[in-house]
């Protein structure tokens, strides 16, 4: 075998190859030093430094997300905490919603403040004193946390008036894994940094792990050099379905907003349940903020039956359309009841605190299911049948 490979055999291929290596090969010295050292000519040097298919699929979440720039990682976890560990510092103050991701969470008070961070929580179901507690701490902090919509309710944020009391030194990190473009632009609003968990709408097939950040190019090469340092990457294949998956994402959203309120609609007018939670019933409690920042409203429903645990399993355990699975964003529709699943852990002072009943129940819905198969499964399982 010779030590080069060959070139390839054309490259006018529409869809770009996917590349999979774990390094990048150099002719001689001189093309070492421009490749490696000065940067003057593109070329590829280690696996976990980049590659093109990651490249590529950057540049397509970058058009998408209206950024400056954009890193593809490992997961939606791994882009949050390469984030903030590249943009805090010991002293520093941050905020965050009390409803985020309880991952999210667990990183903000059991990781970072191991090295120094302060971290303070104010709960956005009240938009107002979210922005008063921010206005308090106003001058203190070093980055400020959201994620919207928020996940079981749907909470929203007036992001716009975040920017305007915390100034333009303050950075600001939106995870819109709920609710990516064409349903929301974060950057538009004063955003600094989008982080989406692309396992979800990006993905969308409900067979890949990764995670996105996009947004000012400076903050994000101080990210990227954190990156390349400790390696939670995505590989190849993975960026590919990515940016397979991309070409239909404004098609899979525009399903899933047309069932989201078809199904969140047949909720609110069923005998059996107590409350539904869906941005684009007038309803919400952020109703009119939804109308302001979004522009579809997804295939999240979240709805409380009013009833004990145990009962509501009940319920849950008749549904057959969907599978009983902690996810959204796949083909196929995912039910979770929210305190079996993600607040599994928390008491019952913990679930008051983020304002979680017992029998809330969390419905994604899938773009391959049809509206009327899951109306009519919820129907049964509700009246009993
Ligand atoms: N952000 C939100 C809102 C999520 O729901 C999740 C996962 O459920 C994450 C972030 C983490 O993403 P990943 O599971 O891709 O690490």
């Amino acid at each position: 075998m010779t030590r080069k490979r060959t070139s390839e055999p054309y490259t006018n291929s529409i869809e770009p190859p996917t590349y999979q290596s774990a390094s990048y090969y150099f002719d001689d010295a001189d093309q070492v030093k421009a490749g490696l050292h000065d940067l003057s000519i593109p070329a590829g040097r280690y696996g976990r430094y980049s590659n093109p298919t990651w490249v590529e699929v950057e540049a397509r979440l970058s058009e998408l997300s209206e950024a400056e720039s954009s890193l593809l990682f490992a997961s939606g976890m791994a882009a949050h905490f390469t984030t903030f560990v590249s943009l805090l510092e010991a002293g520093d103050e941050v905020v965050l919603p009390a409803e985020s991701y309880r991952q999210v969470r667990n990183v903000f008070h059991h990781i970072l403040p191991k090295f120094g961070i302060v971290v303070h929580e104010i709960s956005i179901r009240d938009p107002e004193a979210f922005l008063d507690g921010i206005a308090a701490l106003s001058g203190r902090l070093k980055l400020v946390h959201l994620e919207m919509p928020s996940s079981p309710h749907m909470y929203l944020i007036d992001v716009a008036r975040i920017r305007q009391i915390v100034g333009d030194d303050v950075v600001i990190t939106l995870d819109s894994s709920f609710s990516p473009p064409p349903n929301f632009y974060a950057l538009r609003w004063g955003v600094d940094l989008v982080l989406f968990s692309a396992t979800k709408y990006l993905g969308g097939h409900g067979d890949i792990v990764a995670g996105v950040l996009s947004g000012r190019r400076d903050l994000v090469e101080r990210i990227r050099w954190y990156r390349d340092t400790t390696g939670p990457v995505a590989d190849g294949n993975v960026a590919f379905l990515l940016r397979r998956s991309l070409y239909t994402l404004a098609l899979r959203m525009e399903r899933v907003n047309a069932q989201g309120l078809e199904v969140a609609r047949f909720l609110t007018a069923h005998p059996r349940v107590r409350r539904v939670f869906y941005t684009g019933l007038e309803t919400h409690p952020h109703f009119k903020l939804g109308q302001d920042y979004l522009h579809g409203h997804g295939g999240v429903v979240t709805f409380e039956l009013g009833l004990g645990e145990t009962e509501t399993a009940e319920i849950v355990d008749r549904l057959e359309v969907p599978f009983m699975a902690s996810n959204f964003g796949a083909p196929h529709t995912l039910v979770e009841q929210s305190t079996f699943f993600t607040y599994f852990e928390y008491d019952d002072a913990a679930l008051k605190s983020i304002g979680v009943d017992r029998s809330t129940i969390r419905l994604a819905l899938g773009y391959a299911n049809e509206s009327t198969q899951v109306v009519e499964d919820l129907d049964r399982a509700l009246t009993g049948g």
